[in-house]
C-alpha cells in the first residue's frame, strides 16, 4: 500500500471513530490514538524523511491536511460533548418551583403543661405568686414539718422513693409550703408545681406525676376564704359555673381538711361509669392549716391563720379533656398529643 492510500485509509477510520465517540473520555483516547506522540498519524510523518524525494511533497502535505482536519474535528466534538454533558447535569438537578410545598406541623403544648399553665395563670390573677422547691428534699420536710405521725402509712419505704435516711423524692408539693415559710413571715399567698413522686401504677396512678398547691397565711383567712379561691378556680378551668361540694376529709398538715368534688363532667351528675354512678369526681384537697404546722416553721398560730389547697394536674387534664387512662399523657404518641394542638 503507497503511503496517500494509507493516510487516505486512516483518514477515514480516525473521522469514523470521532464520528462514534459519545464521551470525552474516549474522544481524549482517540485523540492520543491518532495524533498523540506514538499516534499512528504521528508515526507516518515521521516516517516521510524516509521516502523516495518525489512522494515526499505529497504525502507531506497530505499528512499535515489530515492532522489539521482531525484536529479540528476533535476540538468540534469535544464542545459538543461538554455542552451535552452539561445540559444533562442541569437536567438532572432542576428543581420544579411551582411544586406545592409540604404542609408544615405546628407543635402544641402537652395537655399537662397546658393546664398547669393555666392554672398558674388563674392564682396569679388573684395575687398568688410563684414558689418552688426542688424534687429530692428532705425527709423531715415533707413529712415532719407537715404534722405526719412518725407511723403514718404514707412515710412507709412501700409508697415514698427514699434515697437515703434524711432525703427523698417528693411524694408532694406541700415541701414547698415549709421552705417558704421557713424564709417567708406572714403575709404568704404563693403557689408551687412540678413533679411529685409515689410508688403507685395503674389506670389513673403514675409514679411520677404533677401537683400544683396553694398557700395562703395571713391574719384572718377564713375557710369562706378558701371556698371562695377553690369557686374561682374551677370555674375558670371547666368555664361554666360547675356544681362543688366539700366533703370532710383529714390530711396531717390541715385542720379541717376537706376533699372537693365537682359535677360528673361526662354526665352532668346523671351517673356514669367515670363517676362510678356517683354523679360526682374528686378533684382536690384543701383545708386550713394545722397549727402544728405552723409551730414547726415558727409561725404563731394565735396570730396568723392559713389555708392550703392541692391537685393532681394529670386528673385535671383528665377530667377535663376526657382522657380515660393517666398513661396515655407520658407515652409520647404524637397522634395523641397533636389533638391538643391549639388549646393554648
Ligand atoms: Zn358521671
Amino acid at each position: 500500500m503507497n503511503p496517500v492510500e494509507e493516510l487516505n485509509n486512516l483518514r477515514e477510520e480516525a473521522l469514523r471513530e470521532l464520528a462514534g465517540a459519545e464521551e470525552l473520555k474516549v474522544l481524549e483516547s482517540l485523540r492520543v490514538a491518532f495524533l498523540g506522540k506514538k499516534g499512528k498519524l504521528t508515526t507516518i510523518l515521521k516516517s516521510i524523511g524516509k521516502l523516495p524525494q518525489d512522494e515526499r511533497k505529497e504525502t507531506g502535505a497530505l499528512s499535515n491536511k489530515i492532522k489539521k482536519e482531525l484536529e479540528a474535528c476533535i476540538k468540534e466534538k469535544s464542545s459538543t460533548l461538554k455542552a451535552s454533558s452539561l445540559e444533562m447535569k442541569m437536567a438532572d438537578e432542576r428543581m420544579d418551583i411551582t411544586l406545592p410545598q409540604h404542609g408544615s406541623v405546628t407543635g402544641a403544648a402537652h395537655p399537662v403543661n397546658s393546664v398547669l399553665i393555666e392554672i398558674c395563670e388563674i392564682f396569679i390573677s388573684m395575687g398568688f405568686s410563684m414558689a418552688e422547691g426542688p424534687e429530692v428534699d428532705f425527709e423531715k420536710y415533707n413529712f415532719e414539718m407537715l404534722n405526719f405521725p412518725e407511723d403514718h402509712p404514707a412515710r412507709d419505704m412501700q409508697d415514698t422513693f427514699y434515697i437515703n435516711n434524711e432525703l427523698l423524692l417528693r411524694a408532694h408539693t406541700s415541701t414547698v409550703q415549709i421552705r417558704t415559710m421557713l424564709v417567708q413571715p406572714p403575709p404568704v399567698a404563693i403557689i408551687a408545681s412540678g413533679k411529685v413522686y409515689r410508688k403507685d401504677a395503674d389506670q389513673t396512678h403514675s409514679p411520677m406525676f404533677h401537683q400544683i398547691e396553694g398557700l395562703m397565711v395571713d391574719r384572718a383567712v377564713t375557710f369562706k376564704d378558701l371556698r371562695g379561691i377553690v369557686r374561682i378556680l374551677l370555674d375558670n378551668i371547666f368555664h361554666k359555673d360547675i356544681p362543688i361540694r366539700f366533703r370532710p376529709s383529714f390530711f396531717p398538715f390541715t385542720e379541717p381538711s376537706a376533699e372537693v368534688d365537682i359535677g360528673c363532667t361526662v354526665c352532668n351528675g346523671a351517673g356514669c361509669k367515670m363517676c362510678k354512678d356517683s354523679g360526682w369526681l374528686e378533684i382536690m384537697g384543701c383545708g386550713m392549716v394545722d397549727p402544728n404546722v405552723f409551730d414547726s416553721v415558727g409561725i404563731d398560730p394565735l396570730r396568723f391563720t392559713g389555708l392550703a389547697f392541692g391537685m393532681g394536674v394529670e386528673r385535671i387534664a383528665m377530667l377535663k379533656y376526657r382522657i380515660p387512662d393517666i398513661r396515655m399523657l407520658f407515652t409520647n404518641n404524637m397522634r395523641f398529643n397533636l389533638q391538643f394542638r391549639g388549646l393554648r
